[in-house]
C-alpha cells in the first residue's frame, strides 16, 4: 500500500465524501420543471405505442380484454393465484355480491424457491399449480359438498405480473420476464396453457377464467372498494408498473371489433419507459449492465424496489473507495453485489432519531462497520433520501402522464369549479412500507396538478389488490355463469 492510501483525517474524508454527495444529488435532481418533460415523454410514448407494437425500448400499451371492472354484483366462491415478486400467493374468495363485500378471504403465501425462478416452465408451473392444488383440498366439507352436488368446476384467476401479449382475457403469451425472473422455455408460449397443464397433471380440475396482470388487478380491486372514478391501477414493489381506462376507439393497434363498453385497460409495462429526460447516474448504468435484462426497464431500475438497495450501495461504495467514507479500504461485503436490501434503505431513511441510530446499527448488521461519526451516518442517509425522492418524484410524474393521457389534469375555469375525483388503487411493497417514498410521491403529484387542479387525485392502497382483484375478474368473467 503506498503513502496515498493511509488513513486521512476524519474531517477530510468527510469533506471528499461530501463532494461526491453534492455531484450525486444533482445528478439524481427531479425539479418540477423536469417532471413535467418526464411526463409529456411518457404521455408521447403512451400515444406511440397504442398506434403500434414499436421496439423492445418503447412503451408496450397492452391491451388486457378487460373491458368492464367488476360492478359490485359478482358472486360465489373464486380461487386467485398471484404470481409476482418475491412472494407467490394462493386465495380463496367468497365474493357476496355487493360492492366491497367480501364474505371470507383465506390465503397462502410460500417463497418461489430461487432455482425455479431461472428454470424451465415445467418446473416453475408444477410448483405452483402444485401450491394451488393443496390449498384447494383445505376446503371445509360444506364447500366439497357444494362442489360435489352443483358439478361446477372450481375457476380461478390468474394475475401474472409481467408483460403478456394477451390474446383473450383468459389466455396470452409471455413476452419476457423482469425482476429476476428467467424462465426461456416459457417465453412466446401460451402462459394459462402451461398453467392448465400443470394442473391437470396435478390430477385437479380448475379452470383458469382471467388472466390479468396484478395492476389490472389492483385497478379492479379499487373499483370494487372504493369507486367508480378509479381509473388507475399502480404498482410499486419489487417491480413496478401502471393500468388505466383507456377509450377503446383510442387504441389504434386493436384490430377486433370495439367492446361495447367503449373501453379497454390497458397495461402500460411503464418500467420499460425510456427517455433522456430521466435523471440517470453512473449506479443506474451498473445496476443495468449486472441485471438479467440489461438495456430493458429503465423507470423499472430506477424507482422500483428490486434495485434501490443496490443503487444505495454503489453509491455508498463509491464513497468508500473515493473519500474513505468509513476509514480505511472499505468493507468487503459493501463491494459484494446485492448485500444491501431495501427494506435497510427504508429503515436508513426513516431514521428520525438525533444520532440516526438506526443508520448505526444497519450499517453495523449488514457491513460490520462498528464506528462511525454523526457525518458520516448523516451522508449514508443522505443517499437514500437522494434515491427515495428521486424515485418517488418520477413514480408521480409517471401518474401525471397517465392523468394527462385521460385528461383529467384540468385546471378549474374560474376557481369555483367543484373538484371532481379521481382515485388511483395502489399497491406494492415499497408504496406500502416505504413512508418517505410514498410522502415524496404525494407531494410531487400534487405540485404536479397544481392548485387550480379541477380534479382532486387520491392515490389509495389496494391491499393485496393483485389477488383478491384477479378472483373479482374471475367471477365476472365466470365461464359457468
Ligand atoms: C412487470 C409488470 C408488473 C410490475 C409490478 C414489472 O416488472 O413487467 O408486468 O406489473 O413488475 O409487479
Ligand atoms: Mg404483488
Amino acid at each position: 500500500r503506498t503513502m496515498s492510501m493511509s488513513v486521512q483525517q476524519p474531517s477530510k474524508r468527510v469533506q471528499r465524501a461530501e463532494t461526491l454527495l453534492h455531484d450525486f444529488r444533482r445528478s439524481s435532481a427531479t425539479p418540477l420543471p423536469l417532471l413535467h418533460l418526464v411526463a409529456d415523454a411518457l404521455v408521447h410514448e403512451m400515444y406511440a405505442g397504442l398506434v403500434s407494437e414499436g421496439g423492445s425500448d418503447q412503451l408496450k400499451m397492452l391491451p388486457t380484454y378487460v373491458e368492464e371492472l367488476p360492478s359490485g354484483s359478482e358472486k360465489g366462491l373464486f380461487y386467485a393465484v398471484d404470481l409476482g415478486g418475491t412472494n407467490f400467493r394462493v386465495l380463496r374468495v367468497q365474493l357476496g355480491g355487493h360492492t366491497g363485500e367480501i364474505l371470507s378471504q383465506e390465503f397462502k403465501e410460500v417463497a418461489i424457491p430461487p432455482e425455479l425462478m431461472v428454470g424451465t416452465g415445467k418446473d416453475l408451473f408444477d410448483f405452483i399449480a402444485g401450491t394451488l392444488a393443496s390449498f384447494v383440498d383445505t376446503e371445509d366439507e360444506s364447500l366439497k359438498a357444494h362442489f360435489a352436488q352443483s358439478g361446477k368446476v372450481r375457476e380461478s384467476g390468474f394475475a401474472f405480473s409481467f408483460p403478456v401479449r394477451q390474446t383473450s382475457v383468459k389466455s396470452g403469451i409471455v413476452i419476457h420476464w423482469t425482476k429476476g425472473f428467467k424462465v426461456d422455455d416459457a417465453v412466446g408460449k401460451d402462459i394459462v396453457k402451461q398453467f392448465q397443464d400443470a394442473i391437470s397433471r396435478s390430477g385437479h380440475q380448475i379452470a383458469i377464467s382471467a388472466l390479468v396482470n396484478d395492476t389490472v388487478g389492483t385497478l379492479a380491486g379499487g373499483r370494487f372498494n372504493f369507486e367508480e372514478e378509479t381509473m388507475i391501477g399502480c404498482i410499486i414493489g419489487t417491480g413496478t408498473n401502471a393500468c388505466y381506462v383507456e377509450r377503446a376507439d383510442s387504441v389504434q393497434k386493436w384490430a377486433d371489433p370495439l367492446p361495447k363498453s367503449g373501453q379497454m385497460v390497458i397495461n402500460m409495462e411503464w418500467g420499460n419507459f425510456h427517455s433522456p429526460f430521466l435523471p440517470r447516474t453512473f449506479a443506474d448504468d451498473i445496476v443495468d449492465k449486472d441485471s438479467v435484462n440489461p438495456g430493458d426497464q429503465w423507470f423499472e431500475k430506477m424507482i422500483s424496489g428490486m434495485y434501490l438497495g443496490e443503487i444505495v450501495r454503489l453509491v455508498l461504495a463509491r464513497m468508500a473507495e473515493e473519500a474513505q467514507l468509513f476509514g480505511g479500504s472499505p468493507p468487503a461485503k459493501l463491494l459484494e453485489k446485492l448485500s444491501l436490501g431495501t427494506p435497510h434503505v427504508s429503515k436508513m431513511h426513516a431514521d428520525a432519531s438525533p444520532d440516526l441510530q438506526v443508520v448505526a446499527e444497519v450499517l453495523e448488521d449488514v457491513y460490520g462497520i462498528e464506528t462511525t461519526t454523526l457525518e458520516e451516518r448523516k451522508i449514508v442517509r443522505e443517499v437514500c433520501d437522494i434515491l427515495g425522492k428521486r424515485g418517488g418524484r418520477l413514480a408521480a410524474a409517471g401518474l401525471y402522464g397517465i392523468l394527462k393521457k385521460i385528461g383529467r389534469t384540468e385546471r378549474s375555469q374560474n376557481g369555483f369549479q367543484q373538484k371532481k375525483k379521481t382515485v388511483i388503487a395502489m399497491d406494492g411493497g415499497l408504496f406500502e412500507h416505504h413512508e418517505p417514498y410514498r410522502a415524496y410521491m404525494e407531494e410531487a403529484l400534487h405540485e404536479l396538478m397544481g392548485s387550480e387542479a379541477l380534479y382532486e387525485v387520491s392515490l389509495r392502497l389496494q391491499n393485496d389488490g393483485s389477488g383478491v382483484g384477479a378472483a373479482l375478474l374471475a367471477a365476472s368473467h365466470s365461464q359457468f355463469k
